[in-house]
């Protein structure tokens, strides 16, 4: 089956087409998708995919990802898009100076839309806010690490066994392979 990724990401379309492989091929469309307030990020992404269907009309799947920080009670949140474009990761270790607390997670919704069915899956995972380390990956990834790695030193199949998009795209995949009828 041939699915849309529909993202202005680059990066979540690759990760989606290595986690999707074998079962859906991937098209990337690059699309600037006006996005709606939600405190959630799968109904961001529930939002993004119905946009996405009225213009392709074909099947697609879109993603959402937000930030969490514990000692900023949940800063950035879903406005990280917003944060990283404005203050990036310097900002937030600004931010988190004297702060002992560097607990984090990352959260991504994923939708699916083919007319017919319209479903979202969420992933998460928890980490910790660090200096930059790493070369790989984008975003936040460089300032997130999982088990003394950040996410930018990882190779990207080490990234997609355990990322939070990773664990959203497998239940997508499940659900695709085994349930969808
Ligand atoms: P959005 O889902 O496109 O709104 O992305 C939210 C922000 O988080 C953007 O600045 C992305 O670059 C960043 N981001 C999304 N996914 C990841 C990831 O897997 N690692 C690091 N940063 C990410």
């Amino acid at each position: 089956m041939k699915i849309t990724f529909v993202t202005s990401n680059e990066h979540k379309a690759r990760e989606a087409a290595g986690i999707l492989a074998g079962l859906a091929e991937i098209e990337h469309v690059s699309m600037e998708i006006p996005e709606l307030r939600y405190e959630s990020v799968a109904e961001i992404a529930a939002g993004k995919a119905a946009y996405a269907y009225s213009v392709l009309h074909r099947p697609v799947i879109t993603d959402d990802t937000g930030l969490f920080i514990q000692a900023l009670n949940g800063f950035p949140g879903t406005c990280a898009a917003y944060v990283q474009k404005t203050i990036g990761n310097s900002g937030i270790l600004a931010l988190l100076a004297g702060f002992a607390n560097r607990s984090a997670s990352f959260e991504t919704g994923i939708a699916y839309h083919d007319g017919k069915y319209q479903k979202t899956f969420t992933g998460s995972i928890k980490g910790t806010i660090v200096i930059p380390r790493g070369c790989g990956g984008f975003g936040y990834d460089p300032i997130f690490e999982v088990d003394g790695k950040t996410l930018a030193e990882m190779t990207s199949e080490e990234k997609n066994r355990i990322s939070h998009r990773a664990i959203g795209l497998h239940a997508l995949r499940r659900w695709l392979a085994d349930e969808r009828c």
